[in-house]
C-alpha cells in the first residue's frame, strides 16, 4: 500500500506501526511528527504548525493503523508543534503540566503577537527575498516567506487547544502492540517530552535534536539541553527522530553539543572583551551547512545575556 500523501510532509516507516512525517518545505507543518500505533488505538506525537497540515496528519494517521487518534502529545509548547491539534477533536490531548501552563501562557501571547505582526513581517521577509542574491540565503529566505503566509492564512481558523491529561516526569502508555514511554526533559524550552519506544529501539526526540539545522536556544537553558544530551546518549535506541530536519544517530547528539559549547565559547569571548553581539556574527564553518542560519546570531546573543546579566 503506497503511503498517504500529503504536500505537507513526507511519511516514512520505521517499524510496523511506527511512521515519522517529515515537514517539507511547504512550512505548513515545519516540525516533524510520529504516528505510533498502539495495537488497537493510535498516538500522534506533535501535530504541526498549522491545522491544515494537522488535518493531514490525521487522515493519514487513521489510514495507516486503521484505528482512531487517541491520544495527541504536544512534546512542548511551540507554535510548530500543537497549532494542529485542533483537527484531533476526539482525541486525548497530553503534555506535562508546565507546558500546558506554557500553552495558555506563551501560546496564547503569540497568536495575539501573529496577529498583530505577521502580516507586515510576511511583507518585510517578501522584501528581503526580492533583495537577495545569494543563493543559499535566497533558498533560507523563501522558507520563512511561507512560514510566515502559513500563519496569517491559519489565523482566522485557529483555536486554542489546551491538554487534557497532564504529567510531571513519566507517563507510560501501553496497547497491545507496544509501549510507548513519555519522558520529560528540558533545555529548548522548560519541559520537553521526547517519546521513547523501547521494543523498536526509536526515540522521538521533539526539539531536543535539530538534524541540519540550526537549535533554537532561547526559550530554554542551555545546561539543561546538555544534561538532556547525556540522558538521550544513555538510551539503548539507534533511531533518533530529531524535530527538524531528517533522521539522526548518536553523531547528531554529539554534533549539537558541539554546536551549543561553540555558542558558550563564542559568547564568553565577546563578554571578556566587552564586545556585544550583532546580527553579522558569520556562522562558524562546521555549522554553515545548516538551515535556519537567522537562529545563530540570536543564539550567541541569547547566551551572551545570561553572562553579562547582572554586571549591568
Ligand atoms: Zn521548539
Amino acid at each position: 500500500m503506497p503511503l498517504p500523501a500529503s504536500p505537507h510532509f513526507m511519511l516514512r516507516k520505521l517499524a510496523e506501526g511506527v511512521h515519522v512525517a517529515f515537514a517539507t518545505e511547504t512550512a505548513a507543518a515545519t516540525c516533524n511528527a510520529g504516528i505510533v500505533d498502539l495495537g488497537d488505538r493510535t498516538l500522534v506525537f506533535d501535530t504541526f504548525l498549522t491545522p491544515k497540515a494537522g488535518s493531514d496528519l490525521r487522515r493519514a494517521a487513521e489510514t495507516l493503523t486503521g484505528h482512531p487518534v487517541a491520544y495527541v502529545v504536544n512534546s512542548h509548547y511551540h507554535n510548530d508543534h500543537i497549532r494542529g491539534t485542533q483537527e484531533f477533536p476526539d482525541a486525548v490531548v497530553i503534555s506535562t503540566d508546565r507546558t500546558r501552563n506554557l500553552i495558555a501562557t506563551k501560546e496564547v501571547e503569540e497568536i495575539r503577537s501573529d496577529a498583530a505582526v505577521a502580516p507586515q513581517r510576511l511583507l518585510e521577509w517578501q522584501e528581503q527575498l526580492r533583495a537577495a542574491v545569494d543563493p543559499e540565503e535566497q533558498r533560507q529566505l523563501r522558507y520563512w516567506v511561507e512560514y510566515a503566509r502559513v500563519i496569517v492564512e491559519s489565523l482566522p481558523s485557529l483555536r486554542l487547544v489546551l491538554p487534557q491529561l497532564t504529567f510531571e516526569r513519566r507517563l507510560v502508555i501501553r496497547g497491545p502492540a507496544r509501549r510507548v514511554e513519555l519522558v520529560t526533559l528540558a533545555g529548548h524550552t522548560p519541559d520537553d517530552v521526547i517519546m521513547l519506544l523501547p521494543q523498536d529501539g526509536i526515540a522521538f526526540l521533539a526539539d531536543l535534536l535539530f538534524v541540519g539545522f540550526h537549535p533554537y536556544l532561547i526559550d530554554g537553558n542551555p545546561d539543561d539541553w546538555l544534561q538532556s544530551l547525556n540522558t538521550i546518549e544513555r538510551q539503548d535506541v539507534a533511531t533518533l527522530v530529531p524535530g527538524h530536519g531528517p533522521l539522526g544517530t548518536m553523531d547528531d547528539v554529539r554534533r549539537l553539543r558541539d554546536y551549543i559549547a561553540a555558542v558558550d565559547e563564542l559568547a564568553q569571548d565577546l563578554a571578556r572583551r566587552g564586545a556585544v553581539p550583532d546580527a553579522s556574527l558569520p556562522v562558524p564553518e562546521a555549522f554553515r551547512s545548516w538551515g535556519f542560519g537567522k537562529f545563530f546570531p540570536a543564539n550567541v546573543k541569547f547566551v551572551w545575556e545570561r553572562l553579562t546579566a547582572g554586571g549591568h
